[in-house]
């Protein structure tokens, strides 16, 4: 069906690189999995193929195949039979909690450590193996990318930018910029935290409930995105309208951190997005929420909040912010902008089936799966919306060379599930097992609630 690495010329390339086996810890590292008998959904939006087995050697898939294989010596062998794998899903947009004041350079504490791991944990938990933090303490967000890259906690992998980039008096910050090129030392300050994106906030507000802000004038925001470009950084931006999305584009930018919700989009934004083919994240989640819990907080008790919330949060939730959900004027605003934005991400979606990206606003793994339930609410299929929260994903961070597709060569990310997604996109809760970065993550070692019953 696919393309495969034979084994055999595998370990001549190792080999050829001398890696194999050089010492025990290194034949420790060079472990391998085997996920037989699975029905493949691999992120491309091919349809499901049945019988597959996937092969991972180290921290890559080695090969895909419904043909019989041999594995190597000491594989674990996981029975897929009557189950599905998917990509490791992928939040483009979040806000990790624990972060404290944006312009803190004060040293990560350890409380701000815990509380952010336990956050992490809850993304692996739902099956989400990859976040980009869009605005965070840098101090914070950056410690705890380097600590998951040295493998020093368990954790997705992390993207963030830090802080974020806006005018004095604009949406977002610490790092305002007003004029050119003096202004270039807050950015050099912002690059020194090595951000893997710079998130850009434009927004004039002044529409629903919030009075009208500062934003960056058109030639302003060229440079900034023309600066991080020279540095080989790449670029996203908050942005709630039409008008500010298209300044964006031909300003440069490489993504749109939000969708248009302020008003259903014209036929000629959708033309331009068909042409130009930018990433854009959904982020429905954080605009819903507030109408949710006034409305509807016994969502809280479902599983997967359950098991990842811990319980005086969900009280809190329940009985002091849903009452006061209930009288916010920003919670009805963002009810009534909720189904014009689903029904903007469905039309984009039609135009171009690689331009929508799952971001929730968020800081938790349940929230991915509500970003999923919201997609399809729109009216977008169960399957396009894992294509979205997978390989589209990927596309939007710049990665899709490494992850957010089951095929050879690829980073092991994996999820595997215990009823079809495509068919029901409730059924993406229905977690069995988890791989990240070709390990099995153990589910009942994570610093969750779940785990403390
Ligand atoms: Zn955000």
């Amino acid at each position: 069906m696919r393309r495969t690495i034979p084994a055999l010329s595998l370990a001549v390339l190792v080999l050829a690189f001398g890696l194999w086996p050089a010492s025990p810890a290194a034949q420790q590292a060079q472990t391998s999995l085997a996920i037989r008998g699975v029905t493949l959904i691999d992120g491309t939006g091919r349809a499901p193929v049945t019988d597959v087995t996937v092969v991972v050697e180290g921290a890559r898939i080695t090969q895909v195949t419904t043909q019989p294989v041999t594995l190597p010596p000491g594989t674990q062998v996981i029975d897929g039979r009557g189950q599905f794998l998917m990509p490791g899903l992928i939040d483009v947009h979040t806000h990790l909690r624990g972060g404290g004041n944006r312009a803190s350079d004060a040293p990560i504490t350890p409380e701000q450590e815990r509380n952010g791991v336990r956050a992490l944990h809850t993304f692996l938990y739902a099956g989400v193996t990859t976040i980009f933090d869009a605005g965070n303490q840098g101090s914070f967000i950056f410690a705890l990318r380097e600590k998951a890259k040295a493998g020093g906690i368990v954790s997705p992998r992390i993207l963030a930018t830090g802080g974020t980039v806006t005018s004095p008096g604009g949406h977002g910050g610490p790092f305002y910029v007003e004029s050119w090129p003096q202004d270039r030392a807050v950015l050099d300050k912002h690059l020194t935290g090595k951000p893997d994106m710079v998130k850009i906030g434009q927004d004039e507000h002044g529409w629903g409930t919030r009075p009208l802000i500062t934003q960056l004038p058109e030639d302003l925001l060229e440079q900034i995105i023309r600066y991080y470009h020279s540095k080989g950084v790449r670029s996203t931006i908050h942005i709630s309208n039409e008008h500010n999305a298209i300044e964006a584009i031909y300003a440069g930018v490489d993504t749109l951190a939000h969708p248009v919700i302020q008003s259903p989009i014209s036929t000629g934004f959708i033309n331009l997005m068909r042409a130009k083919r930018v990433p854009m994240a959904s982020t429905l989640t954080i605009g819903e929420s507030y109408s949710r819990i006034a409305e509807h907080p016994e969502f809280l008790d479902q599983p997967l909040y359950r098991d990842t919330m811990e319980a005086a949060e969900i009280e809190r939730l329940k009985t002091v912010e849903s009452p006061r959900q209930r009288t916010d004027p920003w919670a009805q605003w963002m009810k009534i902008m909720t189904p014009i934005c689903q029904n903007n991400i469905k039309r984009l979606n039609d135009a171009g089936k690689d331009i929508i990206a799952l971001g929730t606003d968020r800081s938790a793994g349940a929230d991915v799966h509500r970003e999923l339930e919201l997609i399809v609410g729109g009216g977008v299929s169960p399957a396009d919306a894992i294509v979205i929260a997978t390989r589209n994903s990927a596309r939007f961070l710049g990665l899709l060379d490494e992850i957010g597709t089951i095929e050879p060569g690829k980073i092991a990310d994996l999820v595997l599930l215990k009823a079809d997604p495509t068919k029901d996109i409730n059924n993406a809760k229905q977690i069995a097992t988890v791989v990240r970065n070709g390990a099995v993550v153990d589910r009942g070692k994570l610093d969750l609630p779940v785990n403390r019953r």
